[in-house]
């Protein structure tokens, strides 16, 4: 085998096998998007956090949690919908709308999700807030990071990490709350009565949360995460990604040159060279540069540039959202066109409509109780010394209540049937089966009748709840002499 040692693999190669880590010092910025930032960041940790703490009434015995994934019971509660763990298919069936939703957003804003609602995105920007808090902005922090320990720095870093344990903390802490009635849960957990499993879970979540917010930031979006290679492979030259408008911006100089220049008579873009837009970026994007993966589409260049075109009294929208198409067209002195409407977007609303819509229509058709019957096969019938007729049956009983129930078992079409339930209990003189919570019965059925019947007669098994009146059927026949 030939084994090639380290110190030739470096001397050989031109890159090195990892990237070098520099650490990004994002600078705070004002402005539209920034503010649309805030007010999703609010959102989606308000949701986040306070979700677990939203009642839900369901009636006696059932969990008043609106969303809950409750295991010892196999159940997932959102709101009025609760999934059972023979519905497994309607995760699927999320899972599958969260991926059309995903390709939809892309195709028509490129990164939106990655720039305002990825928990990546948003973590790391609460985050960088309390490190701006705890240590200053990008000059404060760089010069601190680059000069010698003092007490302050000492306890600015420890406010930082501080907080951003406390952060990582409640991450996790809310995350466990999600899985069993959140009340409870925080009583038991404040007085270390909670299972160790829910100390190990906020304890994992902390942890990554930790890490992947306060230190990895925008190498998980860099290396770690897949969908910016899926969605440049997605993307099209009519979605709008947040761009540097080349035919406006270049060739770029200061404010004195393109004075300068303007004077002349010589070409001088509206971009001066001042960094605004790359000392903001979270992932350290230069996007002067052209299309870059590291972009999360967040707009916050948007916003640092807009800032310095407004205080040099020229146009905004230096770097916007755009498209690839209008950015040609432009430079090309051709009319500008915006097609939200083209077949990937409309291909994707109706995909996602219609799965939507099995879905709902699965859910709202749906019963907590089922019945199943199958004829015994042989015999298919037996006549009796009276001359009656007797068939039988197994039936299959479903509660998918996380109650016992109890239900009485008739038959419907055969006049004179007599039935004869195996096992079941007489109340009122109906036969009446318990089904345990969660649980399938099966039962034998005999049903008789005296005096000839025809070859093939339907007859419906009904099963009731005796608590609530709600009903069940299913039908098959009963069979007599001549029965081919
Ligand atoms: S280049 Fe602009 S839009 Fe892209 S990540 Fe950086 S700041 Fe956000
Ligand atoms: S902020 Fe605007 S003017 Fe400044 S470098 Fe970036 S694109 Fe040019």
């Amino acid at each position: 085998m030939n084994v090639i040692a380290p110190a030739k693999v470096a001397e050989n190669d031109e890159q090195p096998f990892y990237q070098p880590h520099h650490k990004i010092y994002p600078q705070s910025v004002h402005g539209t998007f920034r503010r649309i930032k805030w007010f999703v960041l609010l959102v989606t940790l308000g949701i986040y956090y306070l979700t677990p703490f939203i009642r839900w009434d369901r009636g006696p015995g059932e969990p008043s949690q609106a969303v809950l994934i409750d295991f010892p019971h196999r159940r997932f509660y959102f709101f009025f919908i609760e999934i059972w763990p023979q519905e497994v298919y309607y995760i699927t069936g999320l899972l599958i709308l969260a991926a059309l939703a995903l390709f939809l957003m892309n195709a028509v804003a490129g990164r939106v999700w990655c720039g305002y609602l990825c928990p990546q995105t948003v973590w790391s920007d609460l985050f960088l807030l309390i490190e701006r808090w705890t240590e200053g902005d990008r000059r404060e922090r760089i010069k601190a990071d680059g000069g010698p320990w003092t007490a302050n720095l000492v306890a600015r870093k420890t406010a930082k990490h501080f907080l951003w344990l406390m952060a990582a903390w409640w991450t996790g802490g809310a995350w466990v709350l999600y899985f069993a009635d959140a009340p409870t849960l925080v009583h038991d957990l404040a007085t270390f009565r909670a299972p160790p499993i829910a100390y190990i879970w906020i304890g994992i979540l902390t942890f990554t949360t930790y890490s992947l917010a306060g230190y990895m930031r925008e190498q998980v979006c860099l290396y770690m995460c897949p969908w910016p290679r899926i969605q440049a492979a997605l993307t099209d030259e009519d979605a709008f990604n947040v761009s540097y408008r080349l035919d406006r911006g270049e060739p770029r100089m200061s404010v004195k040159k393109s004075i300068a220049a303007r004077a002349r008579g010589e070409a001088a873009g509206d971009c001066v060279d001042c960094h605004q837009c790359v000392v903001v970026c979270p992932t350290g994007v230069d996007i002067r540069d052209g299309p870059n993966l590291g972009c999360i589409q967040c707009g916050l260049c948007i916003d640092a540039c807009d800032a310095i075109m407004a205080r040099l009294d020229r146009p905004t929208r230096l770097i916007a959202y755009d498209t690839d198409i209008n950015i040609r067209a432009r430079m090309q002195g051709k009319p500008t066109i915006t097609r939200i409407m083209r077949p990937r977007t409309v291909l994707y609303a109706g995909l996602i409509a219609v799965v939507g819509g099995l879905m709902l229509a699965g859910l709202l058709t749906r019963t907590v109780t089922s019945i199943n019957v199958i004829h015994d096969r042989n015999p298919e019938y037996v006549l009796l010394s009276d001359g009656g007729v007797r068939n039988a049956y197994g039936i299959r009983v479903l509660n998918r209540r996380t109650t016992a129930r109890r239900f009485a078992v008739a038959v419907a079409g055969l006049p004179g049937a007599a039935l004869d339930v195996v096992g079941a209990t007489k109340v009122d003189g109906r036969q009446v089966v318990e089904v345990g919570p969660d649980q399938t019965r099966e039962v034998r059925a005999i049903v008789s009748v005296n005096g000839s019947a025809a070859n093939s007669t339907p007859i419906r098994f009904v099963i009731t709840d005796l608590a609530d009146g709600s009903a069940a059927s299913a039908t098959d026949n009963f069979r007599g002499p001549g029965a081919s």
